[in-house]
C-alpha cells in the first residue's frame, strides 16, 4: 500500500488576463490526477459556462467555499510544470510591481512558442530498444529479424532498427507488448549548444584580479547585488566568466542577459570555450519550437548557462546561482509592452527569491543603479584602466555649424573623411555610428545648433507631422514651428535626420574600394544577419560598420581605430527625461569601441552643439562628472530617481471618445488622489507618437516621492474607471509604472 497523501485541492490562477478574475480560485483534485498533479502545470478548469485553463499555484488543505461547491479540475494539460516555486512567486511580485494582472505575469515568463491554452507540445523524443530475457523464445520472420538485429545491437536506435530490418513499427510495438523488447524514451535537444574543450584560460590581469575577489567577498559578506562599474575595454567579461564558472562549479546555474541578440554570438563563443558547460541561448530570434525546446530543457536541469536578451531573465532555471546583466544601463532591458517590466528589477528580485547573486555590468551605469550604490543598497565594484592600461580614445568633437559654413554641406566632416582614410590605409576597420533616436520627430537650428524646447520643461517639442505643430507631451504645451529660430534667428530651423541606408550609401560614394555593411534593425529582422556580420567583422571581411545603437553595445571589434558618429545630437533632443543619460552613454559607449587592442583609437563626434555639457563630458568619458551634473538637474526638475513616475497611456481609434474617457479617468485620479498630496498628476496631453496604427493616443503621469503609494492610487483609480465607466471599453489603458520613456 502506498502510504502517501496526495494534495486535495489546488489553488488556480485562471487563464484570462481580466481584473475581475485576478485571483486565487480553488478547485478540487480528482483521485486519478492526485499523483501527477503538480504545482507549476496548466491543468484544465470548469470556470462558469466555459472550460479554460488555468495554473496550480499551490495546494491547499482546505478550500475556501463550501465542499460541495467546489468543482473538479478536468485534465491535466501538461506532464510537466511550466513554471516552478520560485517563478510564480516572481510572477506574483510582478502583478504587484507592474500593476497587471498575475496571469499576464505568467504568460510573458514564458517563451512565444509555448502557451497556456491547448495541449503542451511534449519535447522530441528518440528511442532505443533494449533485449529482455524474452526476446530468444520469440518466432516468426519478421519478429525474428529483430530479434536477431538486437542480439548484436542492444540499445540500438528504434529508427535504425526499423531502417536496418526493415520491419514495421507495429512489429516492435507487439514485441514490447510481450515484454521481449524495452523500449526506452530519451529526450533530444536539438538546439543544445555543446561545449568545446575548454582551453584558453586566461590569467586574470591585477585589477580584474582585485575586482573578482571584491564581488566574491561582498557576496559572501550579505549578498547584495554588485554594481561593477568598469571602462569600455576594462574587461568585464574575462570577470563575468570567472564568475559563471564559480558557481557553475558549485553544482548552480547562470543567467546571462544581453541587452541585444546581436551580442549573443559572441557571449555564447566565450562561453563555451571557457566554461565547457552545456549552454542554452533564449531569444526572439529563435523559432517557436527551439524556445520551447530550450525551456524544458533549462527546467530539466540540462544547462548550466543561459544566455539570452530581456526575457530569458525567466529562464526556469531549478537552482540558480547568479545573475549577470550586461551592459545594465541598456533601456532595451525595459518590455514596452504589457506587462512592462525591466529586466533588471526583475533579475534583482528573481536573485532576491532564490538566493542569488546579482551582478549588473556598465562603463556607463544607469543613474539608478548608481545611485542605489551610493546609497550602500550595491556594493561598487569599479575598473578604472583598460586590460593592458591601453589610453581610453581620443575624441575630437566637430562642430558641424562651422563645417556648414565652410561649405560642406555633406553628412561628413573633413575629420571624419581623414579618419576614415586614414584607417582604410592602414588596414584597419572602421565603426560609423548614427543615433537614430528621435529620428525625424525634433526640430532643430542648423546654424546655432539648438533645439527647440518647451517653455514650461526642459524637454525638447516633438514635431507632429500630421498638425505641423510641435508639442510637448509633458507638459501639454503646444505651439506652431518658427520660421525664425528663437535662439539665433537664422531661417536653417527645420526637422531632422538622416537613415542609416542613406549614410552607407554615402560612404559607398566616397570609399569605392571599401567592404561596406550595416546594422540596425531592417537589417537584422532577417534571421541569422546579426551573427553573419558580427562573423564577418570578426573575420575582417568588412572594412566600414554602419550602424545604429546596435553596434555601439559591448562588442569587442579588437581591429576597429576609427569610430565616427554622425550626429551626436539626435538623441540629446529627443523629448524626454532621460535624453541627456542616453546621449551620454551612447557617446561613450560608442567612443569605447575604438581602438581596444592596441590603444591606438581615434574618434571623431560630428554634433552640431559641441558646447552641450552631454557631449563635453561623453568626449572626456567622464562618467564621474556627468553623474553629479544630471544627478543635479535631476532633482532639481523633480525626476528619478528622485521621484517616481506612472505613466497611464490610453488609445483608441476615435479621437473625440478618448479625450472623454481620459477626462473621466482624470477624475477618478483626483477622487483618489492621496491626501497627503504626495502626488501628482500632469495631463491628460497627446502622447509624443500621438497616431500608431490609426490609434491616437493620449498619456497622464503619475509622480510623486512615494513609489508604493502612487501604484496604489493608480491601481483604484484605474479599476474604478473600468468598473463604471462604459467608455473605459472603447480604449485600450496601459500602466507604465517607472516609464524610461515618454514617446
Ligand atoms: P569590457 O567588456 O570591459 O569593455 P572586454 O571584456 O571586452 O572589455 O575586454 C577588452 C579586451 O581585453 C578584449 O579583447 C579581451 O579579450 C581582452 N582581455 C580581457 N581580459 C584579459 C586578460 N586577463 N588577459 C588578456 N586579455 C584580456
Ligand atoms: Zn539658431
Ligand atoms: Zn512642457
Amino acid at each position: 500500500m502506498d502510504e502517501k497523501s496526495y494534495p486535495e485541492y489546488a489553488a488556480i490562477i485562471v487563464n484570462r488576463a481580466v481584473k475581475a478574475v485576478d485571483k486565487i480560485f480553488h478547485y478540487h483534485i480528482p483521485v486519478f490526477l492526485q499523483p501527477v498533479i503538480t504545482i507549476g502545470m496548466i491543468v484544465k478548469i470548469p470556470f462558469g459556462r466555459e472550460t479554460l485553463e488555468g495554473i496550480v499555484v499551490d495546494f491547499v488543505d482546505t478550500p475556501e467555499v463550501p465542499v460541495e461547491k467546489v468543482k473538479d479540475i478536468l485534465e491535466c494539460l501538461s506532464d510537466q510544470p511550466l513554471f516552478n516555486q520560485e517563478l510564480i512567486a516572481l510572477s506574483h511580485w510582478m502583478s504587484e510591481r507592474y500593476l497587471c494582472p498575475w496571469v499576464t505575469a505568467m504568460q510573458a515568463m514564458l517563451p512565444a512558442g509555448l502557451q497556456l491554452t491547448g495541449k503542451l507540445p511534449q519535447s522530441s523524443l528518440r528511442y532505443r530498444l533494449y533485449q529482455t530475457e524474452l526476446l530468444s523464445g520469440v518466432k516468426g520472420s519478421k519478429r525474428g529479424l529483430v530479434r536477431d538485429y538486437l542480439k548484436t545491437h542492444d540499445g540500438a536506435l528504434l529508427s535504425e532498427v526499423l531502417a536496418a530490418t526493415g520491419v514495421k513499427e507495429n512489429i516492435i510495438q507487439t514485441l514490447v507488448k510481450l515484454g521481449a523488447v524495452k523500449k526506452v524514451g530519451e529526450t533530444v535537444w536539438h538546439n543544445a549548444i555543446p561545449p568545446d574543450f575548454p582551453g584558453n584560460q586566461r590569467e586574470l590581469t591585477p585589477l580584474q584580479q582585485q575586482a573578482m575577489s571584491a564581488i566574491l567577498a561582498s557576496w559572501e559578506k550579505d549578498g547584495k547585488p554588485v554594481l561593477l562599474h568598469g571602462v569600455t575595454g576594462s574587461g568585464k567579461t574575462e570577470i563575468y566568466l570567472r564568475l559563471l564558472q564559480h558557481f557553475v562549479s558549485q553544482g548552480k546555474q547562470g543567467i546571462f542577459l544581453v541587452p541585444e541578440i546581436a551580442l549573443t554570438p559572441q557571449m555564447v563563443d566565450y562561453v563555451k570555450s571557457r566554461i565547457g558547460v552545456p549552454i542554452a541561448v533564449l531569444h526572439s530570434g529563435l523559432t517557436g519550437s527551439e524556445r520551447r525546446e530550450a525551456w524544458q530543457g533549462i527546467a530539466q536541469g540540462v544547462y548550466q548557462v543561459v544566455i539570452g536578451a530581456r526575457s530569458a531573465v525567466f529562464a526556469p532555471m531549478p537552482n540558480l546561482g547568479i545573475i549577470i546583466v550586461d551592459e545594465e544601463h541598456e533601456a532595451s532591458y525595459k518590455q514596452e509592452q504589457t506587462p512592462r517590466f525591466h529586466g533588471r528589477e526583475v533579475a534583482r528580485e528573481r536573485c532576491c527569491l532564490q538566493k542569488g547573486l546579482l551582478v549588473l555590468g556598465s562603463a556607463t551605469p544607469s543613474l539608478d543603479s548608481y545611485d542605489q550604490a551610493e546609497k550602500g543598497n550595491y556594493h561598487l565594484v569599479e575598473l578604472c584602466q583598460r586590460v593592458y592600461a591601453q589610453p581610453l580614445p581620443q575624441v575630437e568633437v566637430v562642430d558641424m555649424r562651422e563645417e556648414l559654413r565652410q561649405g560642406n554641406r555633406s553628412i561628413f566632416s573633413d575629420r571624419l573623411v581623414d579618419g576614415v582614410t586614414a584607417a582604410l590605409d592602414q588596414g584597419q576597420q572602421v565603426l560609423l555610428f548614427l543615433n537614430r533616436r528621435g529620428y525625424h520627430t525634433f526640430v532643430s537650428c542648423r546654424t546655432c545648433g539648438q533645439a527647440l524646447e518647451c517653455p514650461h520643461c526642459s524637454v525638447s517639442l516633438s514635431y507632429h507631422a500630421y498638425d505641423g505643430k510641435v508639442k510637448c507631451h509633458y507638459c501639454g504645451f503646444q505651439g506652431e514651428v518658427p520660421t525664425l529660430c528663437p535662439h539665433c534667428n537664422s531661417h536653417a530651423i527645420r526637422q531632422f535626420g538622416a537613415g542609416t541606408q542613406k549614410v552607407a550609401e554615402e560612404v559607398m560614394q566616397h570609399w569605392p574600394g571599401a567592404r561596406v555593411a550595416r546594422l540596425d534593425r531592417d537589417v537584422t529582422a532577417v534571421r541569422g544577419n546579426h551573427e553573419k556580420i558580427y562573423r564577418q567583422m570578426l573575420d575582417r571581411e568588412i572594412d566600414i560598420l554602419v550602424g545604429t545603437q546596435m553596434i555601439v553595445k559591448g562588442l569587442d571589434f579588437p581591429s576597429v581605430s576609427f569610430v565616427g558618429v554622425i550626429a551626436a545630437d539626435t538623441s540629446l533632443n529627443v523629448p524626454d527625461i532621460w535624453a541627456g543619460e542616453r546621449t551620454f552613454q551612447l557617446l561613450t559607449q560608442v567612443a569605447g569601441r575604438a581602438g581596444r587592442k592596441d590603444g591606438q583609437g581615434r574618434v571623431v563626434v560630428q554634433t552640431y552643439r559641441p558646447d552641450h555639457w552631454i557631449v563635453r563630458c561623453a568626449a572626456r568619458q567622464d562618467y564621474g562628472a556627468f553623474y553629479e551634473q544630471e544627478m543635479e538637474r535631476r532633482e532639481i526638475g523633480a525626476y528619478p530617481p528622485f521621484v517616481s513616475l506612472i505613466r497611464l497611456i490610453m488609445s483608441g481609434t476615435e479621437r473625440a471618445v478618448l479625450s472623454m474617457a481620459a477626462e473621466k479617468l482624470k477624475g477618478y485620479l483626483m477622487q483618489y488622489a492621496p491626501h497627503n498630496r504626495s502626488g501628482n498628476l500632469l495631463g491628460p496631453t497627446a502622447a509624443p507618437m500621438e497616431k500608431i496604427k490609426d490609434r491616437y493616443r493620449m498619456q497622464m503621469i503619475l509622480k510623486g516621492t512615494d513609489g508604493e503609494g502612487l501604484r496604489r492610487w493608480a491601481q483604484q483609480a484605474t479599476e474604478q474607471f473600468q468598473k463604471e465607466q462604459p467608455v473605459a471599453k472603447k480604449i485600450v489603458l496601459a500602466v507604465d509604472v517607472d516609464p524610461l520613456s515618454m514617446v
